[in-house]
């Protein structure tokens, strides 16, 4: 069961960029997996924390956010940070800025295009989702190859 849709703006294309990537504060470019990402800011907009524009991508299966810069704690698998940079990686891991899968998810409310969302809450969020949903997806999981 996905909600997504009802809690996004989608906007196909990537400019105008949304004004939370203003040159005026700093912000660092988190890409997760795109299942795990949406789970992870829809369950924050769902328990009313703040949410900015995430970049999506369809051909690569990933979402890119803007978030407060990385705090320096240590990232798990699956997780990277770029400051500034929401492009997509070639296979050769060197970025790729002329992906054409890609679309903004803006957030409910307007105002949020230009919220920063906090490194720190995503974190939290992932890392309980993972633990929480861990016995589900080994269960799962069986039928499905490790990459
Ligand atoms: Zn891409």
């Amino acid at each position: 069961m996905h909600h997504a849709a009802a809690l996004w703006r989608v906007r196909p294309g990537e400019y105008p960029r949304p004004p939370a990537l203003s040159r005026e504060h700093q912000w660092d470019g988190l890409s997760l997996g795109h299942g795990l990402g949406l789970a992870a800011f829809e369950s924050m907009l769902l328990h009313g924390r703040q949410v900015g524009p995430v970049m999506s991508c369809t051909i690569h299966q990933v979402v890119h956010v803007p978030v407060t810069p990385w705090d320096g704690r240590r990232l798990g698998k699956g997780l990277a940070v770029r400051p500034f940079d929401l492009s997509c990686l070639r296979e050769s891991f060197r970025p790729y800025n002329e992906c054409p899968g890609r679309m903004w998810l803006l957030p409910p409310q307007t105002e949020d295009d230009a919220v920063l969302t906090d490194f720190t809450t995503v974190f939290d969020e992932i890392h309980r989702l993972r633990s929480g949903a861990a016995s589900t997806l080994h269960a799962n999981s069986s039928t499905q190859e490790t990459r």
